[in-house]
């Protein structure tokens, strides 16, 4: 990851498709079994190379509801495997091993503090 959906999600599905990569599920099919949406941690690619800014947070009507979080390339992975997620909840993934593109202007003080994507 990359961005997080926070719990403030009204599973609207203003995001999912704006999405270029398809890494936004709906409540129905988040791994985690919370009634969210959810972003994959290894498919989301902070829309580098494809927006100037995270089409899902933009297109998000919930103020602070779509954070930043750690990205998900090199060490910082780390992060992904304990319980970080909402709630305590663990993140899923499908491809540990990724290594996903991310934005290197945003601080990683800012990502674990789960900054808002958009202010
Ligand atoms: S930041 Fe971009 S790539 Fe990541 S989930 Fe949002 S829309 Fe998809
Ligand atoms: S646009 Fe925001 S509130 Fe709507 S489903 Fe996506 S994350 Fe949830």
């Amino acid at each position: 990851m990359a961005v997080i959906i926070g719990d403030t999600c009204i599973n609207c599905a203003a995001c999912i498709d704006e999405c270029p990569v398809e890494a936004i599920v709906d409540e129905d099919d988040n791994p985690t079994g919370e009634e969210l949406y959810y972003v994959y941690p290894d498919k989301c690619v902070e829309c580098v190379d494809h927006h100037d800014e995270p089409a899902c947070a933009t297109a998000c009507p919930t103020e602070g509801c779509i954070t930043w979080d750690v990205k998900f390339a090199g060490d910082d992975k780390e992060h992904f495997n304990g319980g970080n997620y909402i709630d305590g909840l663990d993140y899923v993934m499908n491809d540990a091993d990724a290594e996903m593109p991310f934005r290197d202007d945003i601080s990683n003080e800012d990502r674990l503090a789960r900054k808002n994507v958009v202010d």
